[in-house]
């Protein structure tokens, strides 16, 4: 028996190094990997369309099938040259701190559960509120979407407003209670819609905020707003990057008393840099989202909820129950999930190996990056839509035609690989400068990929 016992932990350290050396070997790699798998390589995930077996079958087999088949057909989200969505790679601190809490497999739920986890997701919440200037006192969740952090905030905030009104939510739920309001930007982000949909705010009955040409509400414009509204505002517009006018829209939310809930799943980070004063003013809201797996560069499921009122958040997603009980910062008690990985861990190991310099420096670089990038195109005889105050340039070469002709080309060069959007009714294409592993020459290289393919 005990050798039997023997037998399987050597086979389990021997897997877990196999996999160790896997993994070594793509990162190795990564470089020299297209930013988009080729044809062959997507064929070959046919691999996989193997039926369930009855008995199980080998662990070192099943890691070998994953990474033969599988590491071939990635995108190179990882790697220096993708340029697609706001997508960041993962900081190798990040990704090391990931690795050994794979091994811990702690439920990250509240401090009974993993004491580790519990302080060090606290530290990684003050350490957040701290880099980004937000108030102090606030209440930090750590959830695995800025989609589901949104709709952790937007839960506190309707229910603090109903409560403002004298209605427990809690008891009462929505049937028979006062209105609440919702205001969102005319270039409001799908997953804010997604949240408030699935909290029930149905989409014809959203109050739209008109923007400005660039995707900015227009504070002229704002409509009326009162205690029984919530206003949803944008840090980093998703293909302009822009910024809310957040000064005048949040004094505007304060005298009518409306809640005040920030989007910035990556544009908040720019508070952290010298692009702060893009942020000015965003302090006085009343809740935010922001991700760490876009552009802190940390692995994927970590996101953050963050509410001034820490209480109107603890009490929105509280999950006490008699087993389980745990003080009102317990994760479980600020985030949808109950059992959960410590998805603050790998934030906490971004922020303290970057420090608040390294922060800055990363946003300032892939900002200047895409400044330097849009300046090249527009020299040759690109339209870059947006004026480029962050990480995104906004592109259309010519006609509908000419776009999408180049896009093609360059995504066949492997240069680099990135995304189209409609942008004011016409299709364009958005480079995104997010990763840390994208240097100055790799954005050299796709400059000259896309005037090469725009002349043709
Ligand atoms: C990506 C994004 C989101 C959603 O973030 P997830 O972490 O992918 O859920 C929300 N808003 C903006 C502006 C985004 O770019």
């Amino acid at each position: 028996m005990a050798d039997a016992a023997a037998t399987a932990k050597m086979q389990e350290l021997d897997l877990i190094a196999d996999a160790d050396a896997r993994a070594r070997n793509y990162l190795a790699t990564l470089d020299i990997r297209p930013p988009f798998p080729d044809q062959a390589a997507r064929d070959g995930l046919a691999a996989f369309a193997e039926p369930i077996s009855e008995h199980g079958r080998d662990a070192a087999d099943t890691l070998r099938l994953l990474d033969l088949h599988g590491s071939s057909a990635t995108t190179g989200s990882n790697g220096p040259r993708y340029f697609g969505f706001v997508i960041g790679a993962a900081l190798p601190a990040a990704a090391a701190a990931e690795r050994l809490m794979l091994a811990w497999d702690q439920c990250a739920s509240s401090y009974d559960n993993s004491p580790v986890a519990a302080t060090v997701e606290k530290i990684a919440g003050d350490w957040l509120l701290d880099v980004l200037d937000l108030p102090r006192e606030s209440g930090v969740g750590f959830g695995t979407s800025a989609t589901a952090c949104t709709l952790a905030c937007l839960s506190a905030a309707r229910r603090s407003l109903l409560d403002r009104q004298g209605w427990n939510f809690d008891r009462n739920g929505l049937h028979g209670s006062p209105e609440i309001k919702v205001v969102v930007s005319e270039s409001v982000h799908i997953t804010v819609k997604k949240a408030l949909r699935l909290l029930g705010f149905g989409m014809g009955r959203l109050i739209v905020a008109p923007t400005d040409p660039q995707g900015r509400i227009d504070p002229a414009r704002l409509p009326a707003l009162d205690d029984h509204t919530i206003l949803c505002l944008q840090a980093g517009e998703v293909n302009t990057g822009e910024f809310d006018p957040f000064e005048p829209l949040i004094e505007a939310a304060r005298r009518a008393g409306a809640w005040v809930h920030i989007d910035g799943a990556f544009g908040l980070w720019a508070r952290a840099s010298s692009r702060r004063p893009l942020t000015e003013g965003v302090d006085r809201a009343d809740s935010w989202t922001t991700d760490g797996h876009k552009w802190l560069n940390t692995p994927y499921d970590g996101a953050v909820a963050i509410c001034r009122d820490a209480t109107a958040l603890a009490e929105a997603m509280n999950a006490d129950a008699a087993y389980s009980s745990a003080s009102k910062d317990a994760q479980k008690n600020l985030t949808l999930e109950f059992s959960r990985r410590a998805c603050g861990i790998p934030i906490w190991a971004a922020l303290r190996t970057l420090g608040r310099r390294g922060v800055a420096e990363l946003v300032d670089r892939h900002c200047d990056e895409a400044a330097w990038l849009a300046d090249r195109l527009r020299s040759n005889g690109f339209d870059v839509l947006n004026r480029v105050p962050l990480n995104q340039v906004l592109v259309r070469y010519q006609d509908d035609e000419g776009t999408a002709r180049v896009r093609q080309s360059v995504l066949e060069s492997d240069a680099g690989w990135f995304g189209t959007t409609i942008w004011q009714g016409r299709p364009a294409f958005r480079i995104s400068i997010s990763s840390w592993r994208t240097q100055h020459e790799d954005v050299v290289r796709l400059a000259e990929a896309l005037t090469r393919a725009a002349v043709g």
